[in-house]
């Protein structure tokens, strides 16, 4: 009996198990481990949500190479009234595959044994008589293969020296986190790092919950992937680069594609389409350098032109970047910090009840860098922190006003309430802000 662990019960494990338990027999056994439960299927299909679509077409999404159209057929069996080009919930694809794989184990009495098994992998011993699986909680298993289909794992820190912020409860690292938006009040602004597939999922799910804060999306190009249409085909071109081993020559010749199919009127995706069937190839034969080199240099410029999204996704996009909700900005993360904004709040006729209530909230929200105007407009508090601590000093300065990269104001007289504002104000807007 040969045992064979699949550690990750994401799609790629799972695919994996469903072909095993199609073609292997009885002389098979199959151990799944994942930290989830049976029915979970990594991050990209954990979220029941009918508004995250599969970012490929139906018709494209079968799980078998010899039928594309198996999980179109799958979905129309089960009443989804859909076509080739309609981009279903990845929670049906889930259902698919996850039902695929039942399948195949409850009608092939013959085929591998299957076991599921719930816990985190946390180390693997290879010794000549085996291979030892260790989990979380001390269980051990002895297999003679293992396969890792780890999937993605959570993104790294941003590249920041000031790392006290990435402690910030207003910081998250994992989009992926179930319930990740939860914390949010309707109304707050929310930053995110990078543009890909997550962002516009993320600005999709914000849409739907009828989020009114701004969202801001920053990344080196500040561009978000193109949206699936059906354009003229490109002839491949595979034969001219399938010989060489270097990933800057391989670009070189789909850069010269790119341009010619330019010239010709042809949508650049198309030329892209054009290597998908021989890009898993290309990319396992290529030297472990310059796949480093490919991840560094090229990625990025790929991702753009490769990955695609579903119009319905683009079509909110759109809207949210037309009414100026969601803002796109080009321009590399270096710092950022939550003790770098401050509040000033002074208007005629608070009270210092008010200001009390307003002081103890910004506390709340995490900053020392408040201040209620004592300076300018309270004599009295001016007078009874020189008696008391010998100083009239206050948490914020005037001067801290100029090198903000970003005012907010709350109340449009400024001028009129707080004079002597006007003149940092001036300063900063003269210096960027
Ligand atoms: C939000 C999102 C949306 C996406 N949408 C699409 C889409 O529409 N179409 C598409 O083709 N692709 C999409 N993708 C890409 C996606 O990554 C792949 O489609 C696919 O889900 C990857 O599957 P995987 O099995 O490689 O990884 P994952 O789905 O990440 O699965 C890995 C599994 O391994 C488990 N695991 C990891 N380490 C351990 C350990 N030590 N012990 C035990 N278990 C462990 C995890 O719990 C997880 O279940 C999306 C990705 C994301 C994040």
């Amino acid at each position: 009996m040969t045992r064979i662990a699949i550690i990750g019960a994401g799609l790629s494990g799972r695919l994996l198990a469903l072909n095993l338990s199609r073609q292997a027999s009885s002389a098979v056994s199959i151990l799944m481990i994942d930290r989830g439960d049976p029915h979970y299927m990594g991050p990209a299909y954990s979220d029941d949500a009918d508004y995250l679509l599969l970012n490929v077409p139906a018709g494209r999404m079968g799980a078998f190479s010899d039928d594309p159209q198996h999980f179109l057929k799958w979905a129309q069996q089960r009443g989804a009234r859909a076509d080739h080009w309609d981009f279903l919930p990845r929670r049906l694809y889930r259902n698919y595959v996850i039902d695929l794989l039942e399948e195949v184990q409850h009608e092939r009495t013959d085929g591998p044994q299957f076991e599921y098994v719930r816990g985190e992998v946390t180390d693997i011993e290879t010794r000549p008589s085996g291979t030892t699986i260790v989990g979380k909680a001390g269980e051990s298993f002895v297999v003679d293969k293992v396969i890792l289909a780890l999937g993605n794992f959570p993104p790294r820190h941003p590249p920041v020296e000031n790392r006290t912020a990435l402690e910030s409860k207003r910081y998250v690292r994992n989009p992926w986190y179930p319930g990740v938006l939860n914390s949010l009040s309707r109304t707050d602004t929310v930053f995110l790092i990078g543009t890909g597939q997550t962002t516009v999922d993320l600005a999709v799910a914000l849409n739907k919950r009828a989020h009114e804060g701004q969202i801001v999306a920053v990344s080196r190009h500040g561009v978000l992937p193109l949206a699936h249409r059906g354009f003229e085909s490109y002839s491949s071109f595979f034969e001219e680069i399938e010989n060489s081993n270097r990933i800057l020559e391989i670009f070189r010749i789909v850069r010269k594609h790119l341009e010619r199919a330019e010239s010709m009127g042809i949508d650049k995706r198309a030329v892209i389409d054009s290597l998908r069937p021989d890009t898993q190839r290309l990319w396992l034969r290529l030297p472990t350098d310059e796949k480093r080199r490919f991840l560094r240099h090229i990625f990025r410029h790929w991702e753009i032109i490769r990955s695609r999204i579903p119009p319905e996704s683009q079509a909110i996009i759109q809207m949210m970047r037309a009414s100026g909700q969601l803002e796109l900005v080009a321009g590399r993360i270096r710092e950022h910090d939550p003790d770098r904004f401050a509040l000033y709040m002074t208007a005629r006729g608070i009270t210092n009840e008010v200001y009390y209530v307003g002081q103890k909230m910004t506390r709340v929200i995490g900053t020392n860098n408040v201040d209620n105007a004592a300076r300018v407009c309270h004599a009295p508090s001016t007078a009874a922190l020189k008696k008391t601590i010998g100083v009239a000093a206050t948490t914020c300065s005037y001067t801290d006003i100029i090198d903000s990269d970003l005012i907010v104001l709350f109340g449009s007289n400024v001028a009129n309430a707080q004079p002597v504002f006007m003149k940092y104000l001036y300063l900063a807007r003269k210096r960027g802000a």
